[in-house]
């Protein structure tokens, strides 16, 4: 059996459960661990039977309760290179050095996080919870980097242990865009989307023949990620923000700016469009995603997508959910 459910989406945590086979993976990790696992059991899910962690990419809605999720369970979590040197960047506590003892530094740390993997499951299940940031909602693109080259000042630099290494992971996988891989009985396709991360990717994954599309955080649809979502049996969609609430709210000029552009988030007008225009019409299931709370109204982004799908005759046997931010979604089964 293939079973999707949607823990959380949208810009205070992401978070997915895909079980197919005897696998079971989590699809970005941007709740704390604790509110995870409350979720998982709410919707009947065991989190201790997860098998690994993909992550889309690193900002901090998709990946808040990462590590201390990855360790509490002794499982690898899958990035691509990049996602995960932003990612350590983003946990690395400020220290007074150059960029080059920086870079030196995430070398050793990463040579030490392979030779310690061995060693993980036994201790990962003593380490403190209290480790997590409280979730707060993302709003730009450049916090990720904000820790790195400003620091010029040279200081002696030694590693820190494991136990002080906020970065340490259990187990490190790595992907690349465009290169299917599998984990267990799933079949995982990353693709790569516009959007303002390092290295940031769609995926879609497949399992006794039901192939699931997950695409958010793009600023746009451009032609390779319209063709890894034909002939899907569920598309999760982002469907951002209403563009009249996102001109007249609360954000910021710059924000909204980032919102907007080809790398930030589509628009309720966007996916209609696609809906519309680019979709094949072959999925079961629809999910609009990643809602923003402050420029965009679930009803808004349902009837604009309902408006989309309408003239699909072959649609009418087909499903249109929302993903919350607030509750998960009942698990989907096929
Ligand atoms: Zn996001
Ligand atoms: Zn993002």
């Amino acid at each position: 059996m293939v079973r999707f459910t949607v823990l959380a989406s949208g810009s205070k945590g992401n978070a997915t459960v895909i079980t197919g086979g005897r696998t079971r993976i989590l699809v970005d990790c941007g709740l704390s661990c604790r509110e995870i696992f409350r979720r998982m059991r709410l919707v009947g899910e065991d989190p201790e039977t997860l098998d690994a962690i993909v992550i889309t990419h690193e900002h901090m809605d998709h990946v808040n309760g990462l590590a201390v999720t990855a360790r509490k369970l002794g499982i690898p979590v899958y990035f691509t290179d990049a996602t995960h040197r932003a990612w350590m960047r983003w946990l690395m506590p400020r220290r007074q050095m150059t960029y080059a003892q920086w870079l030196e530094q995430c070398r050793k740390l990463t040579a030490e996080r392979q030779a310690e993997a061995a060693a993980a499951v036994e201790e990962c299940e003593c380490e403190p919870e209290d480790q997590e940031t409280a979730p707060q909602e993302f709003t730009g693109g450049a916090e990720a980097n904000s820790t790195t080259s400003n620091d010029t000042q040279a200081a002696s630099v030694s590693a820190p242990s494991r136990k002080e290494d906020p970065t340490w992971l259990p187990g490190v996988e790595y992907f690349h865009a465009g290169e299917p891989f599998e984990i267990g009985d799933i079949a995982v396709s990353p693709f790569t989307i516009p959007h303002d991360a390092a290295d940031p990717v769609g995926f879609v994954f497949r399992a006794e023949g039901i192939r699931i599309a997950c695409a958010t955080d793009l600023g746009y649809i451009p032609p390779n990620v319209k063709a890894q979502l034909k002939g899907v049996d569920l598309l999760l969609l982002e469907s951002n923000h209403d563009l009249e609430m996102l001109r007249d709210g609360p954000y910021p000029w710059s924000v909204k700016q980032r919102v907007l552009s080809r790398v930030g988030h589509l628009s309720n007008e966007a996916t209609a469009d696609y809906l519309e225009n680019g979709y094949d019409g072959q999925a079961a299931y629809v999910i609009l995603a990643h809602l923003s709370e402050s420029n965009n109204l679930p009803e808004l982004a349902k009837v604009s997508a309902e408006r989309a799908l309408n003239g699909r005759a072959s649609l009418l046997a087909n499903r249109l959910l929302l993903a919350s931010q607030h509750e998960p979604l009942s698990a989907i089964s096929f």
